[in-house]
């Protein structure tokens, strides 16, 4: 009786969320073997492309020119970041804190609603290691001429290929090395210090890395990468839900898997035909049809395999479909915009924005503050006059040292003392200078009165910028 009840136990149908939730049939490569994956097009394919080519940007910007400069230019050494007309000191560096924020819950928010669509179609792991396997296709073949050159002994023919190969390879790791460092120097500099090995070892060191960890990371840790090194691939799984709209396989419809014969599709069996072909165009090797893998980067390639196998047998797509958990097993679905999680990190986005925003729009090139001397608070001249003391502090955020002419509205008839009306800064730094203004006793009309410092550049009357303060003395 009691091994009847376990024999019936073992051969007791699992429920389609159990058959879902089975983590047992996860396939996790190690990297025992090298994923050569089949290439096919569609619709996800092609998205994939256009995605990646945001990636040109990475390539293309640092020779974009905005006036006498590069546009984009991150001056390490000058301490100071231009982005077209705005540069960023030291001092605006709550920006960047507030833009890393940004995109950091931008990438939860993107991660909540369609899982690690991030990975599969922008990260740059993928898209090299797509460029790096489309250039290893052209060269050696489909999947199949692959795993055999490679089982094959070295020969001329193998070794000149091989070689052929890893050398374009390089030559893009190098270029990516390049461009990255083209960001912190004038690009036209650094080529020619390039070419006339003039460049400096922190550059060489920095090409020598990137095309090092290029190499290695796209031509033979691929998707090995994902699995061991990336932080993002290991937290991404407290951010979806049962909504998270992903790549899945409709297991109500597809099973009980059937078999192609002859082109004729077996009665009684779901759509699945087991012709495997979602599985060989995965590049990180997963099984799409035992859940969700560890590995999947929700690239959308195994959709546009299945929609091909469907057309030729005559069926509607989406065995394979972008979905959320709910939806697959038929349970009520909860629309995006109302997730509690979706809005609270859309809200925390927002905010960030909001302060990037205002940022953006109080950012000049110039700021003044104008400090008041407490000690004392005004001194009394020998012809009665009243003599308050300031100190100007100029942060010059612009490229280039500026004279600046400095006018005062407030009490009637103030002077600045000794005429003082310039002011020399020098560029990215703080300038300090101490002024004193002078109002005849007999013009004021009360204790504390408004002044008004305005700074302009001499060469340029809209570099400028005003400060209010206040002009203290006894009472009139
Ligand atoms: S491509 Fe579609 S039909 Fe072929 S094995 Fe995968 S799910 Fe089944
Ligand atoms: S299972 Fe499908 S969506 Fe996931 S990585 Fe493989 S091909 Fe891309």
């Amino acid at each position: 009786m009691a091994e009847s009840t376990a024999s019936q136990n073992s051969t007791k149908t699992p429920s389609i969320e159990e058959l879902y939730n089975d983590q047992d049939h996860w396939h996790v490569n190690t990297g025992g073997e090298t994923i050569h994956a089949k290439r096919m097009g569609g619709l996800f394919r092609n998205l994939k492309w256009w995605a990646a080519s945001v990636w040109l940007l990475f390539f293309l910007g640092p020779y974009l020119r905005w006036g006498d400069r590069q546009a984009i230019l991150f001056d390490i050494e000058g301490r100071q970041f231009h982005i077209f007309n705005i540069t960023i000191l030291p001092q605006d560096v709550w920006m960047l804190a507030l833009l890393l924020l940004f995109f950091a819950i931008l990438l939860a928010v993107v991660t909540s609603i369609a899982g690690r669509v991030y990975c599969g179609y922008f990260c740059f792991q993928t898209v090299w290691v797509d460029v790096f396997t489309l250039i290893e296709e052209k060269l050696e073949g489909n999947p199949a001429q692959r795993r055999k050159l490679d089982k094959e002994p070295l020969s001329l023919r193998k070794a000149t290929i091989k070689t052929v190969k890893h050398t374009i390879w390089l030559l893009i790791g190098i270029l990516t090395g390049v461009s990255f460092t083209l960001w912190f120097t004038d690009a036209r500099e650094m080529w020619h210090d390039f070419f006339t090995l003039q460049a400096s070892t922190i550059a060489w060191g920095t090409v020598f890395v990137f095309a090092f960890f290029t190499h290695l990371f796209a031509a033979f840790m691929r998707e090995q990468v994902c699995f061991w090194l990336c932080p993002y691939a290991r937290i991404q799984g407290v951010m979806v839900d049962e909504e998270t709209i992903l790549p899945a396989y409709d297991i109500r419809r597809g099973e009980p898997r059937g078999k192609l014969k002859k082109g004729e599709v077996q009665e009684g069996h779901g759509d699945c035909v087991s012709c495997n072909l979602c599985v060989a165009v995965c590049p990180t090797g997963g099984d799409i049809r035992d859940g969700q893998q560890e590995g999947c980067i929700t690239c959308g390639l195994c959709i546009d395999a299945c929609n091909e196998v469907m057309d030729k047998i005559d069926k509607p797509h989406g065995l394979i479909r972008y979905a959320s958990l709910d939806a697959i097993l038929g349970k009520p679905t909860i629309p995006t915009f109302k997730r509690p999680r979706v809005l609270v990190y859309t809200g925390i986005m927002l905010l960030s924005l909001i302060g990037i925003i205002y940022g953006m729009f109080n950012l000049g090139s110039v700021e003044l503050k104008v400090l008041h001397e407490r000690q004392p608070l005004f001194v009394r001249q020998s012809d009665g006059s009243i003599q308050n003391k300031y100190e100007l502090k100029i942060l010059n955020k612009t490229d280039r040292d500026i004279n600046f002419l400095i006018s005062a509205h407030g009490p009637d008839q103030l002077v600045l003392v000794d005429n003082v009306s310039h002011i020399h800064t020098k560029f990215g730094t703080t300038n300090s200078h101490t002024i004193f203004v002078r109002v005849p006793n007999k013009a004021r009309k009360q204790e504390i009165e408004p002044i008004e410092f305005t700074i302009t550049a001499e060469d340029n009357s809209e570099i400028t910028t005003s400060y209010e303060s206040m002009f203290i003395g006894p009472k009139p």
